[in-house]
């Protein structure tokens, strides 16, 4: 004969979801605690700085010697730049993980790289940027304020990281169903194993460290931003020396890619 035996497991495997994603949650507001200590630990120092600033010169503005008064106004000024650039890239990082949809449109690479190249120009002086496009990109399915954001990041690192008598080459190439855009300068360098570490907030490797001031968190922002847009960032380091920092963007698929490349056209 059979016995059967029954059991009703759904009780089992509801506790079972709920501890899962009470892990889950322990572990994000595990990474969020280390992200806030890492941010309030690297807001101090220029506040710290700001604040110190300002109170010897509250104190002995009028005794001081004007050349000290003014290198103390640079570097409060210097040290509030940092701290609103920060600030600013921070705002961006939580509205990214806050999930927003993103809004994308059928992007030209070719047509906007050049438009990010000048407005680049014009902020930084003496950049000399060589742009390497090929015309026959297909659309790709992006954001062109994050584009941008993305493209001047990394060009304004290969500004302070690269070397000062080489040009920066901004590439974009086809590759398997997206378009690969390249930032390449001819600067320190990086390593096979610093180039996934970099990606990280607050990174900021020892040998740049007097080179130029930043936050640690362009290329964190970076990342993110490419995610956003379903694509890939990565970098490594160039032969011949310096660095390459490139990113992917999804190619739109036939139909609309078509349409997109029509439209593209009628408006050339
Ligand atoms: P920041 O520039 O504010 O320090 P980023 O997140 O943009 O922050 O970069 C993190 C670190 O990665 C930099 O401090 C530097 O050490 C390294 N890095 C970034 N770009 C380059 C580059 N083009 N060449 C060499 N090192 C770089």
């Amino acid at each position: 004969g059979y016995v059967f035996i029954a059991r009703d497991i759904t009780g089992e495997r509801q506790a079972e979801q709920a501890r899962a994603e009470l892990y889950q949650l322990r572990e994000a507001n595990a990474i969020k605690d280390e992200f806030l200590g890492l941010v309030s630990h690297e807001l101090r120092t220029p506040l710290t700085m700001i604040l110190g600033n300002a109170q010897a010169l509250g104190a002995r503005f009028r005794s001081l010697p004007p050349e000290v008064v003014e290198e103390s106004l640079r570097d409060m000024t210097a040290n509030a730049r940092r701290l609103h650039s920060m600030v600013e890239s921070m705002l961006l990082l939580s509205h990214l993980e806050t999930g927003h949809d993103v809004e994308s449109e059928p992007v030209l690479v070719q047509r906007l790289l050049p438009a990010i190249v000048e407005q680049f120009g014009t902020a930084y002086e003496g950049a000399d940027i060589r742009l390497d496009v090929d015309p026959a990109l297909p659309p790709v399915e992006a954001n062109p304020t994050y584009v941008t954001q993305i493209v001047s990041n990394l060009l304004s690192n290969a500004m302070k990281y690269g070397s000062k008598g080489s040009p920066i080459e901004l590439v974009a190439t086809q590759g398997p169903d997206a378009v690969r855009v390249a930032v390449l300068d001819r600067g320190s360098g990086i390593t096979e194993e610093e180039a996934t570490r970099i990606f990280e907030p607050f990174t900021r490797l020892d040998r740049t460290q007097f080179q130029a001031s930043g936050a640690g968190l362009g290329l964190t922002v970076c990342k993110r931003l490419v995610a956003a847009l379903g694509g890939a960032i990565g970098a490594r380091p160039r032969e011949g020396g310096g660095s390459e920092f490139a990113f992917t963007l999804r190619a739109l698929e036939g139909a609309k890619a078509g349409a997109a490349a029509a439209l593209a056209g009628d408006t050339a």
